[in-house]
C-alpha cells in the first residue's frame, strides 16, 4: 500500500540547539542517534521510507526550531534560511519529499509573508507550527492577520506538540511524565481547545488544522466536551456550535507516534475516515512499525487507501 507521511522531521546545524531543551529528557546517546537522522536526507531516511512503502514524506523542522528564538529578527532570518534549505533538499528528491513551511510566529505578519513565499515560490504544502511561540498561542488576537493569510493561501496548518511555556507544578518530581510521554499531549490538546473555545475557527472557518498523535486525545473526548460546554452555556458563555462540530469540521488528525488499533478505530469512528492520515514522526518513531500498524489495522480497504494516501493527496493537493 503506497503511503504518504506528514509529520516527518529534519533540522539544520544552526537550528539543532533549539531542540536540546525539549528533548533534554533523552539520554545523550539516544538524542545523538536522532540528531544524526534529522540532519540527513539522502541515505538512512530514504532507506527507511523504502522499506516501509512510504512514497512521499512531507518534511518539517523538528520542535521548536525558530519558535524557541527570543529575538524576532533572528527568527525571521533563520526561518527563511531553513525554508530555502528544505526547498534545496526537496529539489534533490522531488518525488520523495515535500515541505511544510517553518514560520517566525514571533511576528504574525512576517509569518504570513513567509508562508506565502513558501507556498507560492517554493511549492510547500502548508506549515508546521511547533506549538506556542514563547508563550503565545494561536487563538490570540495578535494572530488574526496570520489566520487571514492562511485562509487566503488556503493551505492546512499542522499543529505539533511541544513543552508547556511554564512547567506546571504537578510535573515536579516526575521527569518521566515530561515530553511525549505526557506533558506534550496535555499542552497540545489544550492549545487546540483554546482555538475551538476561543472562536478561532468561527472567525476563520476555512482553516484546517492537522493534529498529530491520533488527535492528542480529542477524538476520545468529543462527547464530554459537548456535555460540559452545555453547562457553560447555562453560565452565559454561549456558542453557536458545539465543540465536536467545530473539531469535526476544522480538525483532521494523523496517526503519527500512535501505532494502536483501538486508538485508530476511535479516531475513525469519532471524526470519519476522511479525517485521518498516516504518518510516522521520523526519526523519533520507526517507519516499519508504523507501516505494519496501518497495514494490519482492522478497517476496510477503502478506508486504508484514504488514510494511507488519498486524504493527504486531497488536503495537500499533491
Ligand atoms: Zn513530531
Amino acid at each position: 500500500m503506497r503511503k504518504f507521511a506528514l509529520e516527518e522531521h529534519f533540522t539544520r546545524p544552526d537550528l539543532s540547539a533549539y531542540a536540546h531543551g525539549p528533548l533534554s529528557s533523552m539520554d545523550r546517546e539516544t538524542f545523538g542517534r536522532f540528531e544524526k537522522r534529522l540532519l540527513e536526507f539522502d541515505g538512512m531516511r530514504l532507506e527507511a521510507m523504502d522499506k516501509a512503502g512510504i512514497e512521499l514524506a512531507v518534511l518539517s523542522v523538528t520542535t521548536p526550531g525558530v519558535q524557541g528564538e527570543p529575538n524576532t529578527r533572528t527568527a525571521i532570518k533563520q526561518a527563511r534560511e531553513a525554508n530555502d534549505f528544505l526547498a534545496h533538499e526537496i529539489q534533490k528528491h522531488p518525488t520523495r519529499y515535500a515541505g511544510f513551511a517553518h514560520l517566525p510566529l514571533q511576528d504574525a505578519k512576517a509569518a504570513g509573508d513567509e508562508l506565502a513565499r513558501c507556498v507560492e515560490e517554493l511549492g510547500f504544502k502548508g506549515e508546521m507550527i511547533n506549538g506556542h511561540t514563547n508563550g503565545h498561542y494561536l487563538d490570540e488576537e495578535m494572530y488574526h492577520p496570520f489566520w487571514e493569510c492562511v485562509q487566503e493561501i488556503n493551505v492546512p496548518v499542522y499543529l505539533h506538540a511541544c513543552d508547556p511555556y511554564d512547567m506546571p507544578h504537578n510535573y515536579q518530581g516526575h521527569p518521566e511524565l515530561l515530553g511525549a510521554t505526557g506533558s506534550w499531549t496535555v499542552e497540545t490538546a489544550t492549545h487546540a481547545l483554546r482555538m475551538v473555545f476561543g472562536g478561532t475557527f468561527d472567525r476563520f472557518p476555512k482553516v484546517t488544522l492537522i493534529f498529530g498523535h491520533m488527535g492528542e486525545t480529542l477524538p476520545y473526548l468529543l462527547w464530554r466536551l459537548d456535555s460540559r460546554s452545555r453547562i457553560r452555556s447555562k453560565l452565559g458563555q454561549d456558542r453557536d456550535r458545539l465543540p465536536s462540530e467545530v473539531i469535526k469540521k476544522n480538525i483532521v488528525v494523523t496517526t503519527t507516534g500512535v501505532c494502536s488499533h483501538p486508538a485508530l478505530l476511535c479516531a475513525v469512528s469519532a471524526l470519519g475516515e476522511n479525517s485521518v492520515m498516516f504518518s510516522v514522526d521520523y526519526p523519533y518513531e520507526d517507519c516499519g512499525v508504523a507501516a505494519e500498524f496501518i497495514e494490519t489495522a482492522p478497517i476496510s480497504e477503502a478506508a486504508r487507501v484514504k488514510i494511507c494516501h488519498r486524504n493527504a493527496e486531497r488536503l495537500l493537493r499533491i
